[in-house]
Order: structure tokens, then sequence, then C-alpha cells
């Protein structure tokens, strides 16, 4: 029993580390390196919840672990389904602070199960602010760990195989939250994908708001999965009235511009712009011809999406005769681009629609 004196210390919380890490946490405490690569397999491929279900340690060394660790979990608290069969999960943090998690299927035309694409919160609320976003209009709250960004997959991964008799084939961060302002986590929280669910990298890709300090040290790392940005609008003066990230000239176009040669150089690879279309805002002809030149920075396309009115906003959705229009002025400057039409309206799940109460 703690005392005053002897004030109770925090526990190591496992399910934050990566294989390299518990590995380094078992010698910690005098046990040999494979202890680490033990606990790795219960924590993140068969999902432990407690020390108990480790029955190939040791029964000293899981009372050990129950006393000095822990295995931070996240809780569903709340499910729905669209009449689409998106899923969105609402998961609750140990912090009390609520995430919430889509689960996107895309069928094909005989009705197989084509992708199962999870879309993954990084932080609970984002600092960037956009105008336009759910998510920004409730401020930034907390990072995840990687093992929170990690287990809303899995969780999503076994749910697929409940209802689609298959694992997710996509992971996407474009949830709530920035990713690249949780660098350290995210990217764990991508090893963590790719070793433990077996996901290639190529099926995972990161979306930021263009923080191009952060994409350059992502080239520099070398990082494997795929980058995409959230461009939303082509020229300085119409993205910074929306998006308050590029009125520094650390995140404008034209360190944007720098940070994504840098990519491309470095890598090899492309990226892939995201432009959500608003009426009257983007949608024009010298929008669609100023987002050309945007995308001869480097090699990429454009991802057009339908934008998912948010209550609080003054943003409504482009019409189809504009977004043909744009489609073409993008498509005759030789420009790769696709749709993404919105999955889940009917439960909120859409883009730029997460948040919840904080
Ligand atoms: S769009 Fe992305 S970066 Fe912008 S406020 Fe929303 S979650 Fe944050």
């Amino acid at each position: 029993m703690p005392t005053s004196q002897q004030p109770e210390l925090a526990k190591s919380n496992l399910k934050a580390l990566e294989r390299t890490e518990l590995e380094a946490f078992a010698a910690s405490i005098g046990q040999p390196r494979f202890r680490g690569r033990q606990l790795f397999k219960w924590l993140y491929e068969k999902g432990a919840a407690s020390f108990d279900e480790m029955t190939d340690l040791p029964a000293d060394l899981r009372e050990r672990l129950a006393e000095i660790a822990e295995i931070g979990t996240i809780t569903e608290v709340m499910q729905q389904t669209a009449t689409d069969k998106t899923v969105k999960s609402l998961f609750e943090l140990p912090s009390g602070r609520k995430i919430e998690t889509v689960l996107i299927p895309d069928f094909e035309d005989d009705g197989r199960v084509r992708r199962l694409t999870v879309c993954v919160s990084s932080q609970v609320g984002c600092a960037m602010g956009c105008h336009f976003c759910a998510t920004g209009l409730m401020g930034f709250h907390e990072n995840l760990t990687a093992g929170q960004i990690f287990d809303q997959v899995r969780h999503m991964d076994s749910l697929a195989r409940e209802r689609f008799g298959r694992g997710i084939s996509n992971v996407v961060y474009m949830g709530m939250g920035e990713p690249l302002q949780n660098y350290t986590n995210v990217m764990k929280s991508t090893r963590l994908i790719t070793e433990a669910l077996d996901l290639a990298p190529k099926r995972i890709t990161v979306s930021t708001v263009g923080l191009a300090r952060r994409i350059r040290q992502l080239a520099d790392d070398e990082a494997p999965f795929n980058l995409a940005i959230s461009l939303h609008a082509p020229t300085d003066a119409k993205r910074s009235a929306i998006m308050p990230v590029n009125r520094s000239e650390k995140t404008d176009l034209a360190a944007l511009r720098d940070a994504v040669q840098h990519y491309h150089n470095k890598t090899g690879k492309s990226v892939t712009y995201e432009y959500c279309m608003f009426k009257d805002i983007n949608d024009g002809p010298g929008d669609a011809k100023n987002l050309a030149r945007v995308v001869r920075w480097a090699p990429s396309k454009v991802n057009l999406i339908m934008y998912n009115p948010v209550e609080g906003t003054k943003f409504t959705s482009t019409n189809e005769v504009a977004l043909n229009a744009f489609i073409k002025t993008l498509v005759d400057a030789k420009v790769r681009v696709t749709v993404r039409r919105s999955r889940g309206q009917d439960i909120d799940a859409a883009c730029g629609q997460l948040a919840v109460e904080a």
C-alpha cells in the first residue's frame, strides 16, 4: 500500500511500445530480450487485454508485469452502421475522451467486396482549425499513442472479418487529427500495423494538411507508406481563407511545393492531393487551372471529394455541373483525377464530419 512517503509509481503502458522497445523493456527488468518479442505477439497479434492471458510467460513474470506495467486499451462505446454498410465506431480512451473510426466497404458491381478501408483518428480533436471541418471546430485535446491508433485498426479488422468474411485491405489516416503533428506515434503505429496485421505499407496512406517540415522528415526517414495532402485550394489567398495553417510562410504553398519536391526527389514517390469541392469557393474554372499548376510540382494525382456539409460552417457542396467542368479542365491539362463520393453520410461518418463531444 503506498504511503504519503512512497507515492505509487506510474505503470509503463506496454501498448505504446513497438517490438524493439518491448525488447528493451524486458531487458530493463532483468528478462531476456525474447520476452519482449513474446509480449509483442500477445499485445498486437493476439490482442491480449491482460497479462493473465499470456500463458507462455512464467507465472511470476506475469504477476510482476501486472504490478509494474499496464495494457492501455480503447473501449468501443457505440457503433453505427449506415445504409451503404459503412460502420462508425466511437471509442473511449483511458482519459475519458472519445475518438471515432470508420470502416468503409467498397463493393464490386456483383456485390463482392473489393476493398475494406479503415479511416483512423490520430488525435482527439485537431489544432489546425480548417474552417470546413467538424474536427477542427473541436480544437486540440490529446495525441493518441501508437497502440491506440493500432487498436482502432485491429478492432475494425475483426469487425470486417465478422461482417464481410475477410480482413481490412487499406488504412487511411484521415480521421480526427493532423497525423504529422503526432509524428512519432503515427510512424510507430504504421510499423505495428504492417508487422502485426501483415498489411503492406503501400496499403497505408497518411494524410496531412501540408506540414512542410514533417513532409521533409517523412522523406528523410524513408517512410514507406503513401502520402496524401489536403490541399482544398490552389492559391495562397484562397487556401489561407479557409485553412489557417497556410497563413505561415513555413506552411504556405511555396513551402509545401519545396517539401513535395524534396519528398519526390528523395523517395521517387508521387503524392495525392485531396481537394474537397466547396460551392462558389474553390470549384470555378480558374481554380481548376491553378490546381493543374500545383499538380505539376511533382508526379501526383488529385482526389476530388464531394463535401458533406458540417453544421456550424458556411460551406456547401459543389453541384454536378461545376464538378464535371472542373474535371474536364483537369483532364485537358493531363492531370490524373479521381472523384470520391461520400460514404456513411447518414451516420456522419463522411470526410470532415468526424467530431465528438470533448
Ligand atoms: S481537415 Fe484535418 S487538419 Fe483540418 S481541422 Fe480537420 S482534422 Fe484537422
